[in-house]
């Protein structure tokens, strides 16, 4: 097993309750920072760079995890919405997310959204002015299972279902570009990791992804 130990996703994370294996080397614990309650962390149990550079195998695991949290906050008028903000290479730039293979798994409230299409719509459009800022390149839409084309390049994703990503590379290279975005659209006051560290509801995820997995 290839281990970091500088880095927390390679640690027994117990600061917020553990987590669950899911198979095929893949866990789930809650964001320690949530966005939202429920936010919770896919990742490899392995150090890879990112998901792009994990074995291909691994992304139907990723894939059905993605759907089972889903469908668990579906039931309770939460629209889940995923992406992986992508390798900004160097654990010396280390500041709140780390350089190891993980995907944001975040149920948006229906009081901050109407629907799946408008909270997609809004991170879309969003992203496409990023584009017109030039701080973001717009990649070809590919599948969950093509990661493995983006390895070299600075690239986050963003997807509602990971049937159908919307790829992007960063020019201009900003830690936790998409938490940022994604804040700033729910209205979220602040996006900094450590300006949003909540144990016990990162704790609460946890348990709630043991209970499903
Ligand atoms: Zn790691
Ligand atoms: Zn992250």
């Amino acid at each position: 097993m290839t281990k970091d130990s500088g880095c927390f996703l390679c640690g027994p994370l117990t600061d917020r309750g553990g987590f669950v294996a899911v198979g095929s080397g893949i866990g789930v614990t809650g964001d320690l920072a949530p966005i939202q309650n429920g936010h919770a962390l896919l990742f490899h149990e392995e150090h890879y760079l990112s998901f792009s550079r994990v074995p291909d195998a691994s992304m139907v695991v990723v894939k059905e995890a993605c759907h089972t949290l889903s469908e668990y906050w579906g039931n309770r008028s939460r629209t889940s919405i995923f992406f992986e903000h992508g390798p900004l290479g160097g654990s010396g730039n280390f500041v709140g997310c780390c350089d190891h293979a993980h995907i944001h798994s975040l149920p948006v409230s229906d009081e901050l959204v109407a629907s799946e299409g408008e909270v997609a719509h809004a991170i879309s459009r969003r992203l496409h002015e990023e584009v017109g800022k030039g701080n973001v390149r717009s990649v070809d839409q590919i599948s969950v299972d093509d990661l493995s084309n983006l390895k070299d390049i600075e690239y986050f994703w963003f997807s509602v279902d990971l049937n159908t990503l919307l790829v992007f590379e960063l020019l201009k290279p900003e830690r936790q570009f998409m938490r940022r975005i994604t804040s700033q659209i729910l209205g979220v006051e602040t996006y900094r990791t450590w300006d949003m560290v909540d144990f016990s509801s990162a704790a609460q995820t946890t348990e709630i992804a043991k209970s499903l997995f």
